[in-house]
């Protein structure tokens, strides 16, 4: 890898494409002849306009997202949409929520505060070792909304599927850790929302996908200006300061991506990295996959190999053969290898390769 860098398997902040990095760095101090950085200019400025529509223009050539939805660049992380969106989307009060880890349920814990909220599916019983099937959702037909998360960070499980809901009701979806690893069919979501810094750059950034007949709920006479996506979406995500900087770095990123072949691609090479570790892992007896096969994810393998001693082991020693972030978020303990867009695949045969050389030493 370039100047010594290492593999990163953070869930997040998290790897960023390598040739992103060095645009980063050879227009740092002078954006195409602006005089000035990104990070100095204007929001408000020509320049700074042609960024952002441009970022803009590529999400929605990337993911193919149709007119009649918005594209937000907000502040606050995901977490913060977990308020945002009962504050924008109940109408009547009610909404229904499939609880598979706990950014889903953090989420489910700021909706209660603002209506009446359903449980549709829980695999807390398992610990988040599965996402439900389509015939396990018990959602409301009368619900303002279903909300999931299509992929759970923490415990390595993924929707492979689009969930059906009951007519009228639209499909929420937090994709904040494998947004841009596949084509997804925006049609079938009213809302999808993502932060930044899995996937898609630096953390800051956090990107809201909104169909426009769910705006204009919004009670702005008793909630803060900030929240309401339609007085964000009328001026153009720049009611104050936007994220300048991290939503350059998201452009660079989409430039990267379309170069590489688009979401396309970025499935394939996901489904290459995620198989060779699943297939090495079913293989062998000393590490055992953490998820359901059926809910495996593609951006994050959870393993673990039974005994908390070797698994501190495995993360120091995985550390000082220069991969870091191996160890698994505390809620689920064992490892992680979080494997997003800019890991490459040699980063995932290094990594095998040394699970291997440890089985054999520690079995
Ligand atoms: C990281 C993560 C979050 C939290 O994101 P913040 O930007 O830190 O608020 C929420 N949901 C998922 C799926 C995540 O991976």
């Amino acid at each position: 890898m370039a100047d010594n860098r290492i593999y990163n398997f953070s869930a997040g902040p998290s790897m960023l494409p390598v040739p992103v990095l060095e645009r980063c760095a050879s227009e740092m101090l002078n954006y195409k002849g602006s005089g000035m950085s990104v990070m100095e200019m204007s929001h408000r400025s020509k320049v700074y306009d042609g960024i952002i529509k441009e970022t803009e223009a590529a999400l929605r050539r990337v993911l193919s997202i149709p007119d009649n939805y918005k594209v937000l660049f907000l502040q606050g992380g995901a977490t913060t949409q977990f308020a945002a969106i009962p504050m924008n989307l109940m109408k009547t009060g009610k909404a229904d929520y499939a609880i598979t880890g706990n950014f889903a349920n953090n989420a489910y814990k700021e909706a209660v505060k603002f209506g009446d909220i359903h449980v549709a599916f829980s695999s807390k019983e398992g610990n988040f070792d599965r996402v439900p099937t389509q015939g396990e959702l018990d959602i409301r037909p009368d619900a303002d909304y279903f909300y999931i998360c299509a992929n759970n960070t923490i415990y390595g499980t993924e929707y492979q599927y689009d969930p059906e809901t009951p007519a009228g009701v639209p499909l929420v979806a937090d994709m904040s850790s494998n947004i841009l690893s596949k084509p997804v069919d925006v049609s079938k979501y009213g809302v999808i929302y993502a932060g930044a810094q899995k996937n898609m750059g630096p953390a800051g950034v956090t990107v809201v996908i909104v169909r426009e007949d769910l705006l204009g709920n919004y009670p702005l006479e008793k909630y803060p200006v900030m929240l309401d996506w339609k007085t964000m979406a009328d001026k153009d995500s720049m009611y104050n300061t936007p994220p300048t900087y991290g939503i350059y770095v998201l452009g660079l990123v989409l430039e990267w991506v379309e170069q590489m072949g688009g979401v396309k691609v970025m499935q394939e090479r996901a489904a290459k990295r995620s198989s060779m570790l699943y297939d090495y892992l079913d293989s062998q007896n000393f590490y055992k996959a953490v998820a359901e096969k059926a809910s495996r994810s593609h951006m994050n393998v959870t393993f673990r190999t039974g005994n908390d001693e070797l698994d501190a082991k495995f993360a120091k020693e995985s550390a000082a053969a220069g991969m870091s972030n191996l160890k698994g978020h505390r809620s689920v303990g064992g490892m992680r290898a979080s494997i997003y867009n800019a890991m490459p695949i040699e980063g995932v045969e290094y990594l095998i390769d040394f699970m291997k050389k440890f089985a054999a030493e520690n079995a």
